[in-house]
C-alpha cells in the first residue's frame, strides 16, 4: 500500500513524516519537481526560519489567517504551535521566542530545521524523489494513477498535494477536472509603492508601532513600519496587504494609505500634550523632537510638510500649522500605485476552496484518497510564522488521516 505526497515542501514533508509515524507499514514516497527539497525552509525568515508563533490558544491564533481563519480554528485543536514546538524538539530541535512572539530554531539556521526534516523522513524509510514533477492524476479504480515527468508513472492508494502556491501550477486543469474549485489566485504580503514619495530620502526609517489603513474600506492594522526606497513596508503593511489582498488587487493596486505615526496617543491626548509644550516649554523649538518613538529625521519632515520654519518655538506656532502637523502625526494620507513583492515574505492567496476540504482529515469532499495541505489550499496568514504553521497543521492532519485510513483498508 502506497501514500505519494507531491510537493518536498514543509507541509509534504510534515504530512509524509507524519503518515509514517502513524503507519510504519506504508510505503510513502515524496515527489518533488525541483532539484533541492524545502527550498522555501531554506530561505525563510531571512534564513533563519521562523517556523511557528508563540500563541497557544487555535481561537486566537486563527484570527492571524485572512484566509481559512475558521477552517484553521478547529485543526488548530488537533495540531498547533505548542504540538510543532514539542515535535521538533523531540527531534533535537530547540526553538526560542523573540519578544513579537515569533519563534525560530535556538541556531538561528533554517538548515537546523532542513536537517531534523530529512533526518526524520530518512529513519521512516521516506523515498524522496527530486526531479520528478507530477504532470497528471488519474483515478483508477480506487487508485490513484499519476503521471510524472520523464514518462514514469505511480499508482498510489492515497496522495497528498502539497504543491504550495498554485499560480504557476501545471496541475491547475487537472484539480478542476477532479471537481475543485480554484479560488482566486492573488500575492499576499507585498508592500506599498507611493505614487509621489515624500520621503524617499528617508529610506531606512522605521517606527516600531504605526498604524495603517488602506482607504476607503481597510481595516487599521498595527505594527513596526519602515520606510523604504519605493514606499512603505514592515509588518504593519504586510498585514494590510493580507488582509485587504483581494480589495487591492482589484484597485489594481491604486488606492490611498492612511498611517498614524503615534499609536501610543490619542488625538486628543495629543492636542493636550501639544497644548502643554506651549505653556509648559514655549521657548522650545518645534523643530526639537519631542517623542522618542519617532525617528528625529521622521519629525523633521513633518515639521517641513506641515510649513512650520526651523525657529518656530511652541508658544509662537499658530493653530493652523498645529492642526497640520497633528494630522500628518496622525492621519498622514498618500497615494499608493503599485506593490513590491517583499523578497523575505510572500504567499499566495486563493487556492483550492476550503469548503470543498473536510479540515478533519485534510481529505477532498470530491474524492476519496486525495489529501491537501499547505499553501495550494486558500489558506495564508499574516508574517510572523503563522504560514509554516498552518503548513505543519495541514501537513499533520493529512498525514494521520492518509496513515490512519490504510489501517482501515487493511484491517477491513
Ligand atoms: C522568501 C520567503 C520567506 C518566507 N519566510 C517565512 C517564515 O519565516 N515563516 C513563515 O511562516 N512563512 C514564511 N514564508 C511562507 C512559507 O515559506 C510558505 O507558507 C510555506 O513554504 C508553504 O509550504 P508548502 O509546503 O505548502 O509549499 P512550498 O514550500 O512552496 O513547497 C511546495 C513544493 O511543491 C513542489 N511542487 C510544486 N508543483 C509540483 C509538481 N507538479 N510536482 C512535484 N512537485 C511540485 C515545489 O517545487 C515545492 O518544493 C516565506 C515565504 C517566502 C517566499
Amino acid at each position: 500500500m502506497i501514500i505519494v505526497v507531491i510537493g518536498g515542501g514543509a507541509a509534504g514533508f510534515f504530512a509524509a513524516i507524519s503518515a509514517a509515524e502513524q503507519n510504519p507499514q506504508a510505503k510513502v514516497h515524496i515527489l518533488e519537481a525541483g532539484n533541492r527539497v524545502l527550498r522555501k525552509v531554506k530561505i525563510s525568515g531571512g534564513g533563519r526560519c521562523n517556523l511557528t508563533h508563540h500563541c497557544f490558544d487555535p481561537k486566537v491564533l486563527s484570527t492571524h489567517y485572512p484566509r481559512g481563519e475558521r477552517e484553521l480554528r478547529g485543526a488548530f485543536h488537533r495540531w498547533q504551535p505548542q504540538d510543532t514546538i514539542e515535535w521538533f524538539e523531540r527531534e533535537g530541535v530547540k526553538t526560542k521566542t523573540e519578544p513579537d512572539g515569533r519563534m525560530f530554531p535556538v541556531t538561528d539556521r533554517s538548515q537546523t530545521v532542513i536537517d531534523c526534516l530529512q533526518n526524520r523522513a530518512r529513519k521512516l524509510g521516506i523515498e524522496v524523489k527530486l526531479g520528478c514533477r507530477l504532470e497528471s492524476i488519474k483515478r483508477v479504480s480506487h487508485d490513484w494513477l499519476l503521471s510524472l515527468s520523464g514518462d514514469q508513472t505511480i499508482i498510489a492508494d492515497k496522495i497528498c498535494l502539497a504543491l504550495g502556491s498554485l499560480k504557476e501550477s501545471n496541475i491547475l486543469a487537472q484539480l478542476r477536472e477532479l471537481g475543485h474549485t480554484i479560488d482566486p489566485l492573488l500575492p499576499s504580503l507585498f508592500a506599498f509603492n507611493l505614487e509621489d514619495h515624500p520621503m524617499k530620502d528617508l529610506s531606512g526609517l522605521s517606527v516600531q508601532m504605526a498604524q495603517v489603513q488602506t482607504l476607503p474600506f481597510g481595516k487599521p492594522q498595527s505594527g513596526p513600519l519602515l520606510i523604504t526606497h519605493r514606499g512603505f513596508s514592515g509588518p504593519a503593511i504586510l498585514k494590510a496587504s493580507a488582509w485587504d489582498a483581494k480589495e487591492l488587487a482589484k484597485l489594481n493596486y491604486k488606492f490611498e494609505v492612511a498611517i498614524n505615526w503615534i499609536t501610543s496617543l490619542s488625538t486628543a491626548a495629543l492636542q493636550d500634550m501639544f497644548s502643554k509644550f506651549r505653556t509648559e516649554c514655549p521657548t522650545q523649538r518645534v523643530m526639537q523632537n519631542p517623542f522618542a518613538e519617532i525617528p528625529k529625521r521622521l519629525w523633521h519632515r513633518f515639521v517641513s510638510l506641515s510649513q512650520i520654519e526651523e525657529k518656530i518655538t511652541w508658544a509662537h506656532l499658530s493653530r493652523e500649522k498645529r492642526l497640520n502637523l497633528q494630522k500628518h502625526l496622525t492621519d498622514f494620507r498618500l497615494p499608493v500605485n503599485g506593490k513590491t513583492t517583499n523578497k523575505d515574505e510572500f504567499v499566495t492567496c486563493g487556492g483550492v476552496c476550503l469548503k470543498e476540504v473536510d479540515f478533519r482529515t485534510m481529505e477532498s469532499k470530491k474524492q476519496t484518497g486525495l489529501f491537501f495541505a499547505g499553501e495550494c489550499l486558500n489558506v495564508d496568514g499574516i508574517t510572523g510564522g503563522f504560514n509554516f504553521q498552518a503548513a505543519w497543521t495541514t501537513g499533520r492532519i493529512a498525514g494521520e488521516a492518509m496513515g490512519k485510513s490504510f489501517e482501515k483498508t487493511t484491517s477491513a
